[in-house]
């Protein structure tokens, strides 16, 4: 409340004060004390309720004093004849200066209470304002600089977790908690020494949330543009990956149709030419395909099929390679006809890599063993051999484009792709494949593909 409303306040009421005190004594025959005494505090009331307590006490005593000496006889004394007068004047007192206080109470109570909602309202506009700087660093500067402006610290720093030293002994130091976690400190520090009041050290809480949720932000833009880059690095590495291996086709056709030529000329070395382009065909398209695969480019036709024809297929596919190796397919003869709904000719793709390796990863002596099976809502095909096995922490890594485990035989013809392919063209299908150790040595390529049942004219075939 301004000075000047302060005195007009005080100067009115006491004119009311006197006013009244006039209109009383002129009518004092009329009323009793009682009615004097009420009409008093009425006055003491309001008064303190618009001027506040100062005003209050001060109209409380001098109503005390009119009382005694305008309305109690012996009039014009200050003494009281009549035990009873005393206390009226005390009840009249006690209660005049205890509601002045109480109202006064009151009044500071909601003031606060009004300072309190402002101060929430300024600090909510504040922190929304500088969150919705344009970059997540401006926010992070703005609202340093609002805290170093509202408490007057001289130094203010907004640090991301664990990078505050030792040496900060002197600072203030508060945890900044944004989603349940910490994610830096509020650092406060002033050589004069911190000087913060109760609704500072309030709006420092407040606002440290404002500042938990900009370190956020600057965290998770940090992290969205690392994958940004890591997305940037791979895509190119993808079209280099495709458009070398595209270029590579066109002079590899040529040197095996030279080569073939050649060889039919009588020259010998010419075939090893030719087995070497075919081979270097093939790891050039493998790598076409796995960033076709990447890039989500391979279409997949689903249809109903059997175990027992893709296996068939995939059987027919390596029996080049085959020779006398002897292939195990007892469990296909099983009395339930397996079926599934997959694409026939990804899926033997992934069968012919899982035979071949069997082939090239166990010693001739050793059988191979298919496995066909339904675990709903899978069809289930097992690939078996006796060979060398996988150790355990490399079971993963071996469906990585390109890794070869150290304990791999040196040179198997193979870049490691067949494995990622396969991979991919499984869980393309809605299906899997894991490798699995085998008992008594070896290893079990599993391979799962979406079952289904057969239609009943397609079983009584
Ligand atoms: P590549 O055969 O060209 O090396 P793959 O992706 O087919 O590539 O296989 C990756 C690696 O997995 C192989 O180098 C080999 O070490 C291991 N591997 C694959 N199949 C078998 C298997 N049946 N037995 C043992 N190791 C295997």
């Amino acid at each position: 409340m301004s000075r000047q409303r302060t005195a007009a306040l005080w100067i009115g009421w006491s004119g009311i004060f006197l006013g009244v005190t006039v209109l009383l004594v002129a009518l004092r025959g009329q009323f009793d004390q009682a009615h004097v005494t009420l009409i008093y505090l009425l006055l003491v009331l309001l008064g303190s309720a618009s001027a506040g307590r100062g005003l209050g006490i001060l109209l409380a005593v001098t109503g005390f004093l009119l009382i005694d000496y305008l309305f109690q006889t012996p009039y014009g004394t200050l003494s009281v004849d009549k035990g009873l007068d005393w206390l009226v004047l005390l009840a009249f007192l006690v209660t005049a200066v205890v509601a002045t206080q109480l109202l006064a109470r009151a009044g500071a109570a909601a003031a606060a209470a009004s300072e309190r909602a402002d101060e929430i309202d300024r600090l909510s506009s504040l922190g929304a304002e500088t969150l919705s700087a344009g970059r997540a660093e401006d926010a992070l500067a703005a609202i340093t600089a609002v805290i170093r402006e509202r408490t007057g610290v001289a130094e203010c720093e907004l640090v991301a977790s664990d990078t505050v030293t030792a040496q900060d002994e002197k600072a203030m130091l508060l945890p900044l908690v944004a989603h349940g976690r910490v994610v830096g400190v509020l650092r406060l520090a002033d050589p004069d020494g911190l000087h913060l009041d109760p609704p500072r050290v309030r709006f420092l809480h407040a606002i440290s949330y404002y500042a938990a949720l900009a370190i956020d932000r600057v965290r998770l833009v940090a992290a969205a543009e690392h994958a940004e880059a890591l997305r940037q690095a791979d895509r190119l590495k993808d079209a280099v990956l495709a458009s070398v291996s595209h270029d590579l086709r066109t002079p590899l056709t040529t040197i095996k149709a030279l080569a073939r030529d050649i060889a039919e000329g009588g020259e010998e070395r010419a075939a090893v030419i030719e087995q070497q382009a075919d081979r270097l065909n093939r790891m050039v398209s493998d790598l076409l395909d796995l960033s076709r695969l990447d890039a989500g480019g391979v279409a997949v036709k689903p249809e109903v099929n059997t175990a027992e024809d893709l296996v068939g297929a995939a059987l027919q596919q390596v029996s080049g390679m085959l020779q006398s190796r002897e292939v195990r397919t007892d469990a296909v003869a099983a009395s339930e006809i397996v079926a599934g709904r997959f694409d026939f000719v990804h899926s033997v793709r992934i069968l012919t890599n899982l035979l071949e390796n069997a082939l090239k990863y166990s010693p001739p002596s050793t059988a191979i063993e298919v496995f066909i099976s339904r675990e709903d809502p899978f069809l289930v095909i097992g690939i078996a051999d006796r060979g060398i096995g996988v150790p355990p922490q490399e079971r993963e890594r071996i469906f990585e484009p390109f890794y070869r485990p150290p304990s791999s035989p040196p040179d198997t013809g193979g870049a490691g792709l067949g494995l990622a392919i396969a991979r991919r063209l499984a869980t393309a299908q809605g299906g899997s494949l894991v490798h699995r150790d085998r008992a008594g040595g070896g290893s079990i390529f599993e391979l799962r593909l979406p079952a289904t049942a057969l239609p009943d004219e397609a079983i009584r075939e």
